[in-house]
């Protein structure tokens, strides 16, 4: 089942996805909750009352509704470092012995097709093409062999990153987490439907230039290893997104390197799980206070 997040009308609604077309889950199931983040709260009861009403209801014209991001505010967004081994050879830097993770901010979310800001402050504006995975339940301290119980779905992910606020300080965080720097999408495709999520091949191109190309089997730590570390720190909650990584082929390590400007396009296509498609335009710095 693919589970999407879509604007029409002037709200927001939640719906499933089958080919061209989309049932609006307002209409086909309005006992449901209405956002996706409570819709996962929801549990498994909500999941199959989605299902059976996926089978019924009317369906709208995937074209003629905005997909927005799949979880609109997701409290967590969690991101692994230097997780696949020929991203960490271009990056001159030694495989880490543990998991290294960093946050993205909330404010960085974006819809699968929204623009994607080039900062004023930076030059040095790169993708990440990953694997996301969307956590379905409450998780703490669940090993390995459970990971695959708290997996609500999978989404393609773009880890956009400010290359020179990255990496000018120890801590990642910043140059990770500008406004619309974690696009996600196109919906969420549940576990049950993916099956093993480490087979999956996943493709970044730039203006239809292939950059990235690898598969999922590479991953350092994979989707369920990563669960169980961050398990052990923190509690899980449904919604939350955790960018599992990038293969080699980002803009800073090729030669010369090679980075967005306005008018660029990204692509993260990932096998099974569709893809999502950013284009880039500078940002417009004025103050806000609110
Ligand atoms: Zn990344």
């Amino acid at each position: 089942m693919k589970l999407a997040t879509f604007f029409h009308g002037g709200t927001t609604r939640i719906g499933i996805v089958d080919g061209e077309e989309i049932t609006d889950l307002s209409i086909a199931a309005p006992n449901l909750p209405r956002e996706m983040m409570a819709f996962l709260e929801a549990g498994d009861a909500a999941m199959e009352a989605a299902r059976q009403a996926a089978t019924k209801g009317t369906h709208l014209s995937l074209s003629d509704v905005t997909l927005g991001p799949p979880v609109l505010k997701p409290r967590k967004v969690m991101a692994i470092g230097l997780n696949y081994a020929d991203h960490v050879a271009e990056s001159g830097q030694a495989a880490p012995a543990h998991q290294v993770w960093f946050s993205k901010a909330q404010t960085s979310i974006a819809g699968p097709h929204q623009e994607v800001l080039k900062p004023s402050v930076s030059d040095f504006l790169d993708y990440e093409a990953e694997l996301c995975v969307v956590i379905g339940k409450r998780a703490k301290h669940v090993p390995k062999d459970q990971a695959h119980k708290v997996i609500a779905g999978y989404c393609c992910g773009n880890d956009v990153s400010v290359r020179d606020w990255q990496l000018r300080t120890p801590q990642f965080v910043l140059g990770k987490s500008f406004d619309t720097h974690a696009p996600i999408g196109p919906w969420i495709t549940t576990h049950d439907e993916v099956g093993d999520p480490h087979t999956l091949d996943i493709k970044c191109f730039v203006n239809s230039e292939e950059r990235q190309s690898s598969n999922t089997k590479h991953l350092i730590f994979d989707c369920y290893d990563q669960i169980a570390e961050l398990s052990q720190a923190m509690t899980l909650e449904p919604g939350d997104v955790i960018f599992t990584g990038t293969p080699a082929g980002v803009g800073g390590a090729m030669d010369p390197m090679q980075f967005l400007k306005a008018g660029d396009v990204m692509r993260v296509e990932i096998e099974k799980l569709g893809a999502i498609e950013n284009s880039v335009v500078d940002e417009q710095a004025e103050m806000l206070i609110q």
